[in-house]
């Protein structure tokens, strides 16, 4: 089996290209190196079922170059994080959307299948939680750039409806805060990765807002084996999955339990949502998912708890 990653040297990406070696793949990573790292792929420099290509996915060209001779497509790279897409909702908006329309119209001419990285960005401030795959969208104003995100990933389901309905296979995973090694230690994207830094280096931990707000994490081999299941089952096909465990945490027990298992002597410091990304911002208060469709269909069901993965990323943080 041969499949492209896009995104391949990210977080998830990257972790997505070493399980698909693992269980005997060749695979080609497409990366423009935004966020991804070269360093999270350096230890395949000598496998020779991997190729790394540096390259920005609204290549049409490239990417139907890439495409071609391909099982199944990974569609991952986008412009990810909070903090980067309202700084830069311009250059978010045309990989979220051009991208991911590139990879979509390839796959369709080469009758490849994809798999859509998605997000639990889509179902916004709804309230309907635990959120289950048909349910309600909730989403702000448009002048509210954070919400550009989460209609960039939404738009991607359409166009994968859409091509399914010409024929493509496809199926779409929405990841829940997936967390682990590799995380960007600035802690773009994962509130893990940066109350993880902040308690090694004995400073506070930043929680936003009163800190009540929840989220359930979901560690990252748990994700990647929910895509690699998503993108390879008979069963996923032209279906939407959300991919996350099912735990609820408020984020000021997930810092007092980091805190607790570093060993740190940080204390919490709370900080206002517009002092950290401006007027206007706003944030679902709970976010959990429904994971009973992934189960049923494809059998997924995470196997790391929250102790052992947040275990598992402060060794690899302090390494
Ligand atoms: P990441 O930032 O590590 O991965 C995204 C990758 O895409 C990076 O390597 C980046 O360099 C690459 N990229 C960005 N623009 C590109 C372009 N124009 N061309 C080629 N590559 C480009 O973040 P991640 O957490 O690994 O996210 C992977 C996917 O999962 C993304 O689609 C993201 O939206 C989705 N997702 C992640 C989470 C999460 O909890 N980590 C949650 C919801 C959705």
């Amino acid at each position: 089996m041969r499949a492209l990653v896009t995104g391949g040297a990210g977080f998830i990406g990257s972790h997505l290209v070493d399980a698909l070696l693992v269980r005997g793949w060749e695979v080609v990573a497409l990366d423009n190196l935004f966020t991804g790292q070269r360093a999270n792929i350096a230890h395949l420099a000598a496998e020779h079922r991997f190729r790394f290509v540096e390259g920005d996915v609204c290549d049409a060209h490239l990417v139907d170059e890439l495409i071609r001779g391909c099982d199944v497509v990974f569609h991952l790279a986008a412009v990810v994080g909070v903090k980067h897409v309202i700084d830069n909702p311009l250059a978010g908006m045309r990989t979220n959307v051009l991208g991911t329309a590139n990879v979509l119209a390839a796959a369709h001419r080469h009758g490849v299948r994809v798999c859509l990285a998605s997000s639990s960005e889509v179902y916004g401030q709804s309230e309907d939680v635990p959120f289950v795959e048909d349910g309600p969208r909730v989403l702000g104003p448009t002048w509210i750039p954070r919400w550009s995100y989460a209609t960039a990933k939404a738009l991607d389901e359409h166009l994968c409806f859409a091509y399914r309905d010409r024929g493509l296979e496809v199926s779409v995973v929405r990841y829940f805060n997936a967390y682990g090694p590799r995380t960007d230690p600035r802690g773009y994207g994962s509130v893990v990765a940066r109350f993880v830094n902040q308690a090694l280096s004995g400073e506070p931990l930043t929680v936003h807002g009163d800190g009540q707000q929840t989220r359930s994490f979901t560690y990252v081999s748990d994700s990647v084996e929910g895509t690699i299941r998503a993108g390879t089952m008979p069963a996923a096909l032209g279906e939407a999955f959300n991919l996350g465990s099912e735990e609820e945490i408020t984020i000021e027990r997930l810092a007092r339990e980091i805190i607790a298992l570093t060993g740190s002597r940080s204390a919490l410091t709370y900080m206002p949502y517009e002092a950290a990304f401006g007027a206007h911002f706003a944030e679902p208060r709970r976010r959990v998912p429904n994971a009973g469709k992934a189960r049923r269909l494809i059998g997924f069901e995470p196997q790391v708890s929250l102790q052992d993965g947040l275990r598992r990323t402060i060794e690899w943080f302090r390494g």
